[in-house]
């Protein structure tokens, strides 16, 4: 099995921070990592904002800037937030993470990139039904897509992200095709993270339900020339390119109330963890192990140097 990293393809998400820098939004998904957080978690001013870009610009080991929320394009004062990160001339690449509802807005978007932006990271969980109920917004999966085309008008990277669920598992082979004839410059596909100790909202896939996708998914990023990222799967089920299991992902400046939430997901779970020499895997969570098992006839190992 061969890690992406190993490639050097595609966007290297650990060269990024993330800021996330207010905590509305304008949909209320059923995966919302933030769900149970936000109401705890507090705006991020402009001399607080200020002060952690310098720490990035100082650092010096970061050149990708990333800005969310909850959903960042809500946020009033988001285009004077990119001006002063794009000031300090260190970022070759300011991110925002959306859903892409109100980037359908062409003056919107042309203030936006004029302001330093150049890459979106735009939510995509379904089909048009299948979106609107993980989002609780109808319509909302029409916006997402009117954006989508407008951003493909100005000089700008569009990556997509799907959270893989039990609820759009079966129309995730027709959303990646329809993904892949689109503007998209790179495909993500993040695993669910329950939040929780179990999975009381019975979400997760199973590994072998999550590789059974595969053999399609593959065929169609072929005959597209894409590339689809899994983030946060065991490494050892990566099916090798285009697809690829790849580990890395940003520095997250979130506030602290976030990473107690986080912690109970109790990912990089392995019965192979002592003897694995992949150290960046994320492995099963614990919620996953409680309903699938520990998966010892599917994972598999890593030997060799340290990966
Ligand atoms: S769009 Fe993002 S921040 Fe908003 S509810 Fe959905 S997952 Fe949460
Ligand atoms: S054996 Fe475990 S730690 Fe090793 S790559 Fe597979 S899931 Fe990750």
């Amino acid at each position: 099995m061969m890690s992406r990293e190993s490639q050097g393809n595609g966007i290297d998400l650990s060269r990024y921070a993330v800021i996330p820098v207010w905590y509305s939004c304008n949909n209320d998904c059923s995966i919302c990592m933030l769900a149970n957080v936000k109401h705890k978690l507090g705006t991020v001013k402009p001399e607080a904002f200020r002060s952690l870009v310098r720490g990035l610009v100082k650092d010096g080991r970061y050149d990708g800037l990333i800005l969310s929320g909850a959903e960042i394009t809500t946020f009033e004062y988001l285009e004077r937030y990119v001006k002063e990160a794009s000031s300090y001339g260190r970022f070759n690449k300011i991110q925002l993470q959306t859903n892409g509802r109100r980037l359908a807005d062409r003056d919107y978007v042309h203030r936006l990139v004029d302001a330093g932006v150049n890459e979106f990271f735009v939510s995509v969980h379904g089909l048009e039904p299948v979106h609107d109920a993980i989002t609780r917004v109808p319509g909302s999966f029409r916006e997402t897509m009117a954006g989508i085309v407008n951003l493909s008008k100005f000089p700008v990277n569009i990556i997509t992200n799907t959270v893989l669920t039990r609820c759009n598992y079966h129309g995730i082979v027709p959303l990646l095709r329809l993904l892949c004839d689109g503007p998209i410059c790179e495909l993500h596909m993040w695993n669910y993270f329950p939040m929780e100790r179990s999975d009381t909202q019975d979400m997760i896939v199973s590994m072998h339900d999550v590789m059974a996708l595969f053999p399609d998914v593959v065929k169609i990023l072929l005959a597209t020339g894409k590339q689809l990222a899994l983030k946060g799967f065991p490494e050892c089920i990566s099916p090798g390119a285009p697809c690829f299991v790849d580990s890395r992902f940003p520095l997250n400046l979130i506030q602290d109330d976030f990473w107690s939430e986080f912690g109970k997901n109790g990912f990089a779970t392995c019965c192979f963890r002592e003897i694995c020499t992949s150290k960046r895997c994320w492995a099963l969570s614990r919620a996953y192990i409680e309903k699938y098992g520990d998966e010892h006839l599917i994972l598999t190992p890593r030997t060799g140097g340290q990966q």
